[in-house]
């Protein structure tokens, strides 16, 4: 089953503390025990890169004036690297200096605090850093969400599948898109009401929900038109998955109205073999193998492959 977009995760924030001080390290254990934190300890600055790199923090508590690769270095590389740039960093210094502050804020610290300090107060600013932190994730995440139906939206889906598309490509797996498209819908809308349709799109949104895997990316692609995109999976394989989904909303029994079934049809794409092509190819096969399904009777799959070019049409 497919995961929700918005997930609760209950561990504990990790925070990274970077300093090559063990005092510091051993105090700051002591001091934030009773904290609902996870203290991962790093004793230089390339260390405590490659940590940040491999699982990134919630937060970095970072030294600056360290042997090696010093607290100035440690920042900017974790704000160049896209998967690190997000996590917030505090400086714990004992450089007092301001144009040390200066720099440490331009190069993206959300705050500085100089040594020694008041643990009372660390932890506060410790919160208030992972409260700010945890808010701008969430605004992250809701803007490519879709308001009705709670799935990812367009400009997700388009993220995600220039990714995937070149994933796809570089390790030689298979991918496959569908889209899925409400057939009359505009019938249902004009008999029983917006309302109803609305609840049909939600419906249709929770099967696709359902029956889907968790690594698939399930979206609302705009109207009553939804795709979804299948990491490691060959069309004839996401056709066979369609075809379930497929079965599944024909036989719902609306609430509003059991006596009229919604049916829905699919386009497939895929590739089997990871071949490189631009991720608007996958979306054009997969649209025009649904204008097949809907020209052909509706209720129906429809997939190819795009791994060979299709026979040229008879002149
Ligand atoms: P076909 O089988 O050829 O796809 O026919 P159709 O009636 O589904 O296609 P058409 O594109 O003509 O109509 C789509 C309808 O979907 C029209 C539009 O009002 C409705 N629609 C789009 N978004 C929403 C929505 O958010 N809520 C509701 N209730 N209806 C929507
Ligand atoms: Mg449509
Ligand atoms: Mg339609």
């Amino acid at each position: 089953m497919n995961a929700d977009p918005i997930h609760t995760d209950d561990s504990k924030p990790q925070v990274l503390v970077i300093d090559d001080s063990p005092d510091v390290h051993r105090l700051l254990a002591a001091r934030l025990k009773r904290e609902e934190l996870e203290l991962v300890d790093a004793s230089t600055g390339d260390e405590g890169l490659s940590m940040a790199k491999a699982r990134p923090p919630a937060l970095v508590l970072l030294d600056l004036d360290m042997p090696g690769t010093d607290g100035f270095q440690v920042l900017r590389q974790l704000k160049d690297d896209a998967a690190t740039h997000p996590v917030p960093v505090i400086v714990l210094s004992g450089l007092a200096s301001m144009q040390d502050k200066i720099t440490a804020f331009e190069l993206g610290a959300v705050d500085y605090i100089t040594k020694p300090f008041e643990f009372s107060e660390l932890r506060v600013r410790i919160r208030s850093a992972l409260r700010v932190h945890r808010l701008l994730q969430l605004l992250a995440t809701r803007a490519q969400l879709d308001g009705l139906t709670g799935l990812w939206n367009r400009a997700h889906f388009d993220q995600r599948l220039a990714e995937e598309v070149s994933k796809a490509a570089r390790h030689n797996r298979p991918l496959s898109v569908a889209i899925a498209d409400c057939d009359h819908f505009k019938s249902v809308n004009d008999t029983f009401g917006h309302p109803a349709g609305d609840a049909v799109l939600q419906g249709v949104a929770k099967v696709l929900r359902r029956e889907s895997r968790t690594s698939d990316v399930v979206c609302r692609y705009g109207g009553e038109e939804f795709v979804v995109l299948m990491p490691e999976t060959a069309p004839q394989d996401a056709a066979a998955v369609c075809d379930r989904i497929r079965l599944a909303v024909e036989g719902i029994a609306w609430p509003r109205h059991p006596e009229h079934r919604v049916t829905i049809s699919f386009g497939v794409a895929g590739t089997e073999t990871g071949k490189s092509a631009s991720p608007e190819a996958f979306i054009e096969s997969a649209d025009r193998n649904l204008y097949m399904s809907k020209r052909t009777g509706r209720n129906k799959v429809t997939s190819s492959t795009i791994d060979h070019p299709r026979p040229a049409a008879a002149a």
